[in-house]
């Protein structure tokens, strides 16, 4: 018989990397099979720590089933686009657009994925936020580009380093990547960063590539401002979805709004179009959710008001990671997530993923290192702040023992 040919994975994945479920989410999943109790804070699922999908949602999606089994146009059903539409007419400053100018995907994930795949030839540049949520990292270099990392400011409140990014455009920059509400800081960029970042882009004729799944989820006086609504002059792709405001990400649903000027982009929007296509089209009940969650009552409202059960696991996590001597932690304005800085004077931590392995074996506890959302330096930590107050505080009191004695 002729012996069976080696089969390694493609070298496009080469710089692929997605720490969020690494090697720390195997040795997790290995305890919780030999019978441990382990308290997950990679992900940002809000169903695992008990959030319901609102039942509006639910219910409209059940009745579509059993119509819902055909395949539906590429760009996703007429009626959740629409939806779209409407969400955005809402917000008088956000550019107008068609029907056409909204693509539904399984998730903002696969909209990335498309995007990238769609814009990038080899060699050409991607400007993306330090620290970022890694999947455009990622599929950034799936795509044949080159991530270029621009570094928010931590003592700025993580608002983007303008200076920074000037400095990193060069002819081959195709694009740059906002994330507003970030994750990892929960970081909400101020307008007029948003103007600085607008005017690069203008002078350097970049596609913006904004990410606001977030746009939502706020914190005390924080307000969003929608990148689109900044550059109308521009070519803008806002990204966003149903899986954190509405918390359904299982459902898979997400949408991408092109606007601004496209005569000039005539060929990348028709790649999209194409790849749109050949994954025939993405799940159709759970773009019948999309209306529903739109047009209902926005049941995240009262998650985030300062009584609400967002708020208030926010604080606590916050006030929990103060208290641990040699750890500090900018106040997220937004999004799900405390991403606090271990000062290297204090702490000895040269390899911040041996450390959340450690972390995790000790006190069964998974966080996520600092440089899985390509931040430079072994000196941060990501915690997700859904858990029940008491749960997330006793997390990070458990860190703060470990993080005591712990040396490298
Ligand atoms: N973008 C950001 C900033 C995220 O944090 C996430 C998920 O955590 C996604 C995109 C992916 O979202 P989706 O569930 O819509 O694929």
């Amino acid at each position: 018989m002729t012996p069976l040919r080696t089969l390694d994975q493609s070298s496009k994945l080469k710089d692929v990397l997605y720490e969020i479920r690494g090697q720390a989410l195997v040795e997790a999943d290995r305890l919780e099979a030999a019978g441990h109790n382990i308290l997950k804070l990679n992900t940002g699922n809000p169903a695992t720590f008990g959030f319901e999908a609102p039942f509006q949602i639910v219910r409209d999606m059940i009745e579509a089933v059993p119509s819902a089994h055909g395949y539906s146009d590429s760009r996703g059903i007429l009626s959740a686009r629409r939806a779209v539409m409407y969400r955005y007419e809402q917000d008088a400053s956000f550019p107008p657009f068609g029907p056409d100018d909204v693509y539904l995907g399984n998730g903002v994930s696969e909209l990335i994925t498309m995007v990238m795949q769609a814009l990038l030839d080899e060699g050409d540049e991607v400007l993306i936020p330090a620290p970022d949520y890694p999947l455009w990292t990622a599929m950034t270099s799936l795509g044949g580009g080159t991530p270029v990392h621009y570094l928010c400011d931590e003592e700025d409140g993580w608002q983007p380093d303008l200076e920074d990014i000037r400095a990193k455009v060069t002819p081959r920059t195709k694009a740059i990547v906002i994330i507003n509400p970030n994750n990892p800081t929960g970081a909400v960029y101020t307008r007029e960063i948003l103007e600085g970042i607008a005017q690069i882009a203008r002078e350097n004729s970049l596609l913006v590539l904004a990410d606001e799944i977030y746009d939502r989820i706020l914190f005390d006086d924080a307000v969003h401002i929608p990148m689109a609504s900044i550059a109308p002059d521009l070519l803008c792709l806002t990204f966003n979805g149903l899986s954190k405001t509405y918390r359904v990400a299982g459902y898979r649903s997400g949408w991408l709004v092109v606007t601004g000027p496209k005569g000039h982009a005539a060929g990348f929007l028709e790649g999209i179009t194409l790849l749109a296509s050949t994954r025939l089209c993405p799940n159709v009940p759970a773009q019948h959710a999309v209306q529903a969650a739109l047009s209902g009552v926005q049941s995240i409202d009262a998650l985030i008001a300062p009584s609400g059960r967002l708020h208030e696991q926010r604080d606590a996590a916050w006030e929990a990671l103060e208290q641990i001597p040699g750890v500090s932690c900018v106040k997220p304005q937004g999004a799900l997530y405390a991403f606090p800085r271990l000062d290297p004077n204090v702490h000895e931590i040269h390899d911040d993923a041996k450390f959340v392995y450690d972390l995790l074996v000790a006190e069964h506890v998974l966080l996520v290192q600092g440089s899985g959302f390509n931040w430079p330096t072994p000196d941060h930590l990501r915690i997700v702040t859904l858990p029940e107050t008491r749960v997330l505080t006793d997390a990070v009191e458990r860190m703060g023992n470990f993080l005591s004695s712990y040396r490298q």
